[in-house]
């Protein structure tokens, strides 16, 4: 799954919901969630994204993997 990092705070535009083709990008509080279990991993909101905020999750640093286990809460 592709996860929303750090950077989406404070920006939080949104760009990447409706390029989403399964819907499962939605607002939180401070920034945009990507729902773990339904992400098809097909990469489009990377690009939507004007801050770089989103990395697949086998990409994130040490320091992004709380932006996995925000993501999982949300959806929880
Ligand atoms: Fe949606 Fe594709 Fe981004 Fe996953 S990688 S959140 S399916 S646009």
């Amino acid at each position: 799954a592709y996860v929303i990092t750090q950077p989406c705070i404070a920006e939080k535009s949104g760009e990447c919901v409706s390029i989403c083709p399964v819907d499962c990008i939605e607002a939180g509080e401070d920034q945009f969630f990507i729902n773990p279990d339904s992400c098809i991993d097909c990469g489009a909101c990377v690009a939507a994204c004007p801050v770089n905020a989103i990395v697949e999750e086998n990409d994130l640093e040490p320091a992004q993997e709380v932006f996995l286990e925000k993501a999982e809460s949300f959806f929880d």
